[in-house]
């Protein structure tokens, strides 16, 4: 991992020394994430020609199931081992791995009721396995977004993420031009947008926007929010974009704003963006 995600995890964790157990998980995460072997996996191109599908919707996808499988049963370890009474019931879901297929799918393609479902089964805390189960494709995604970047059609104007279909983690004005993107906590992805938009409804007239701003973080910090489809965004004034592995550092750091922003009777929606609808090819090697 790199100096600057050290630092970063260092800081929330003194910040929030609650948070340790988590940010264990969040480790973990992340050092895989900066892991190569990912990058065998990637597809060769997107599998659709559609100009509103991320370049993962409708792919075939030839993992290598072991890799995989010792992957997610490291992760559930990790996570059952850091401390909490909700992890700690995470011990059963280890059996999830052995059905590897299902829980990437699932985890792939946002599918939360599947993997409730599956938590409650193995009798698994299901917003502990959820969350971490969330976690079991990123290296995978990160993997992919590396590799596709720069395929990403510069017209693209979905409000969910041109990799993987999620919706985004927050928004970046960046720089002296104030230049527009939105980041995706999954792949770590990023696309620009032209001008103020709401990423779920499309909503662009400014006075269904509204910008709220938290009692302390300045300004450069605000939560971005639609009157209409009552979604929001968090949204971060700086000079440049996080490299990729610190999304999800960085969206972890903001999480007073997610509270103010649901006190105010905002939410982010449930589910991806865009149902990517993949297909596990059989590579049991
Ligand atoms: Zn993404
Ligand atoms: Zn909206």
């Amino acid at each position: 991992m790199t100096h600057s995600i050290d630092a970063g995890l260092q800081d929330l964790g003194r910040q929030r020394p609650e948070w340790e157990p988590w940010l264990t998980v969040v480790q973990e995460v992340l050092r895989e994430t900066a892991n190569d072997r990912w990058e065998a996996f990637v597809p060769a191109r997107g599998g659709t020609s559609e100009s509103k599908a991320p370049l993962l919707a409708g792919v075939t996808l030839a993992l290598e199931i072991s890799t995989v499988r010792r992957w997610a049963e490291q992760l559930i370890r990790t996570a059952y081992r850091s401390g909490t009474p909700k992890m700690a019931t995470l011990k059963s879901a280890i059996q999830a791995a052995s059905d590897i297929r299902t829980l990437f799918k699932a985890s792939l393609c946002q599918d939360s009721e599947r993997l409730k479902e599956t938590a409650v089964i193995l009798g698994a805390d299901p917003e502990a396995f959820q969350a971490v189960a969330a976690f079991v494709p990123v290296p995978f995604l990160h993997a992919c977004n590396r590799r596709w970047a720069r395929s990403i059609a510069e017209s693209w104007g979905e409000g969910y993420c041109p990799v993987c279909g999620a919706w985004p983690a927050f928004a970046e004005v960046r720089g002296i031009e104030r230049s527009r993107h939105f980041r995706c906590g999954r792949c770590g992805g990023q696309w620009q947008v032209h001008c103020l938009v709401c990423p779920y409804c499309g909503m662009t007239d400014h006075k269904e926007l509204v910008s709220l701003v938290p009692e302390k973080g300045g300004s450069t910090r605000v939560i971005e929010a639609c009157k209409r489809c009552l979604g929001y965004v968090k949204s971060f004034t700086t000079l440049q974009g996080s490299p990729a592995a610190k999304v999800i550092l960085d969206d972890l750091a903001s999480v007073d704003l997610d509270v103010a922003a649901l006190e105010q009777g905002y939410r982010r929606p449930q589910g991806p963006g865009y149902s990517l609808d993949v297909t596990l090819a059989d590579n049991p090697a």
